[in-house]
């Protein structure tokens, strides 16, 4: 029934003398979200650049809808979005005028406004990248990684400096590109947010994977061994509040 879109094989990458990556295997399914978390430095980034065929790996083997890295980078650069580092974008550019650009660097024709549509930014097509808030900028940013109409979008911790609500309305963008039958491979230190958001999540620590399943099995799986949170947890918390209070729908800052 599912198909496995991305296969990774005792992946391993060293820097100099330093190991960073210290053989890794996953798969992913087509059109699952597929979280890599952990702390800083635990090579989720390498990881994700090493596939994205922007980073060379040191041994290991990739294989991405059938392509090997090996073999067919530039095949994979074609079916897949990459978000690339927001201070690549020229700031005096207005959005449709970078949709353009970016359009033209993949030989797409597109719409730019339906596009700022998927992304809830219409009503900035006009503005100035630099104008933007973080959440919006974020959201540009996935807007960029879908000019080519790829198979798979890479997302590197796309949530990171963001307030509340913007996280929400970036979660809820992730969920409708992967509705529309997009695989997403995200990263994140935010542990709700793999919660929601991750079909599937690898655990990695120290450039090696300690656990990979979909988050519920992973926490019923801790409780079964006898895990007990220290004291009664409250049914809701701070953000909880925050939300309540300011709402949840977009506004002008986001
Ligand atoms: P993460 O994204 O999980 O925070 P990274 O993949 O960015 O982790 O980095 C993993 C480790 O590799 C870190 O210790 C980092 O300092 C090191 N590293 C990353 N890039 C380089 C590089 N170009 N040269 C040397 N070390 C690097
Ligand atoms: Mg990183």
């Amino acid at each position: 029934m599912s198909k496995t879109i991305i296969q990774v094989e005792d992946l391993h990458k060293k820097y100099g003398d330093f190991h960073a990556v210290k053989g890794i295997s996953f798969e992913v399914q087509e059109g699952e979200i597929f979280g890599l978390l952990g702390p800083n430095g635990a090579g989720k980034s390498t990881t994700l650049e090493i596939i994205e065929t922007l980073r060379e790996k040191t041994s290991g083997s990739v294989i991405v809808d059938g392509l090997n890295l090996d073999e067919a980078p530039n095949e994979i650069k074609k079916i897949i979005g990459v978000q690339l580092q927001t201070s690549g974008y020229y700031p005096g550019l207005t959005l449709v005028e970078l949709i353009h650009l970016f359009a033209g660097l993949y030989n797409e024709t597109i719409d730019p406004l339906i596009l700022l549509d998927t992304v809830n930014l219409r009503d900035k097509a006009k503005a100035k990248y630099k104008e933007l808030s973080g959440g919006q900028k974020q959201r540009f940013s996935i807007a960029t990684t879908l000019i080519n109409k790829p198979k798979i979008i890479f997302l590197d911790e796309p949530t990171t400096g963001l307030d509340p609500q913007a996280r929400r309305n970036l979660w809820d963008l992730v969920l409708d590109i992967r509705k529309k039958g997009t695989t997403v491979i995200i990263t994140t230190h935010y542990m709700d947010e793999a919660e929601v958001l991750c079909d599937r999540v690898a655990i990695i620590d120290s450039g090696k994977i300690i656990a990979l399943d979909s988050p519920d099995k992973l926490i019923d799986d801790l409780v079964a061994g006898g895990f007990e949170r220290p004291k009664e947890v409250k049914k809701a918390n701070l953000e909880d509040v925050f939300i309540q209070l300011t709402g949840h729908e977009l506004r002008a800052e986001n």
